[in-house]
């Protein structure tokens, strides 16, 4: 812990990947753990942008699921130390692969959301876009003015990553010395790319996690547990050191 306290400390630009696993002490579950999405939904079933376009009302059915969790969720305290790290300058950006917008509730200011956010929906045939608030979710698949039928704006299996925000990701990526992954298992491509990318040039690698994941390997420093435990102890001995 303390070794990883002094990495952040002496970095000269670190940044950080976070995936579901920030959020489960928020009240979220993943997607791959024992309670997570995927044992509620197949994959197969609800994951892919084709299940949507063929079955909107099936889908809208988990995404109304999932929506009213995180419309509730409160950022824990992973999300609270990443905020107080970038206020403090000892790091420079977050790519979040969660949908859930914690971190913008937690005052973080420099997020990607390589996947998008739930609070933001779009028309799928007039583009009008609507905040998650305004859409009724009593009759299912909510539809627009114009008939079409209304899309969260986050992203599925076999839909593109936002262009704006894979550019910039890819970018950090190629730019940091210090890059940690908080909660996330790495096996969803291209995000898992990053950390590697940032490997090739030299950066070290933290990784957070209650497990091993497909990125272990790689990693420089290991930091076994919660997030929000592990987080909450990283940012007082950052303060130590200061
Ligand atoms: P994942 O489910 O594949 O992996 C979650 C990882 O977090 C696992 O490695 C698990 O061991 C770890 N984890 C769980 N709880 C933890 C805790 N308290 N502390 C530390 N580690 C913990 O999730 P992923 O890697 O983010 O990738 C899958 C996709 O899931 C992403 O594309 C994301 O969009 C989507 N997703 C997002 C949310 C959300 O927005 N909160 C929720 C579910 C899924």
């Amino acid at each position: 812990m303390k070794n990883v306290a002094e990495e952040i400390k002496n970095s000269n630009f670190c940044i950080v990947l976070t995936g579901a696993g920030i959020s489960t002490e928020s009240g979220i579950p993943d997607f791959r753990s024992k309670d997570g999405i995927w044992n509620r939904y197949d994959i197969n079933e609800y994951g892919y942008i084709q299940n949507f376009l063929e079955n909107p009302e099936k889908i809208w059915k988990m995404l109304k699921d999932m929506i009213l969790n995180m419309e509730k969720a409160e950022p824990n305290k992973a999300h609270y130390a990443l905020a107080e790290m970038e206020k403090s300058g000892y790091i420079k950006a977050i790519i979040t692969q969660n949908i859930d917008n914690l971190h913008k509730k937690a005052g973080s200011k420099n997020i990607i959301e390589f996947h998008g956010n739930f609070t933001k929906m779009k028309c799928m045939r007039c583009e009008r876009e609507y905040e998650y608030n305004q859409i009724k979710l009593n009759d299912l698949p909510p539809k627009c003015e114009c008939n079409g039928i209304i899309k969260p704006d986050i992203v599925f299996f076999g839909e593109e990553i936002p262009r704006d925000a894979f550019l910039k990701s890819f970018q950090l990526a190629n730019k940091c010395d210090l890059f940690m992954i908080i909660g996330t298992s790495c096996e969803v491509y291209p995000a898992s790319e990053l950390p590697l990318i940032a490997k090739r040039r030299g950066a070290k690698i933290i990784e957070i996690n209650q497990e091993n994941t497909a990125l272990t390997s790689v990693a420089d420093y290991v930091l076994r547990g919660k997030a929000g435990i592990i987080m909450e102890q990283l940012l007082n001995e950052i303060k130590i050191l200061q």
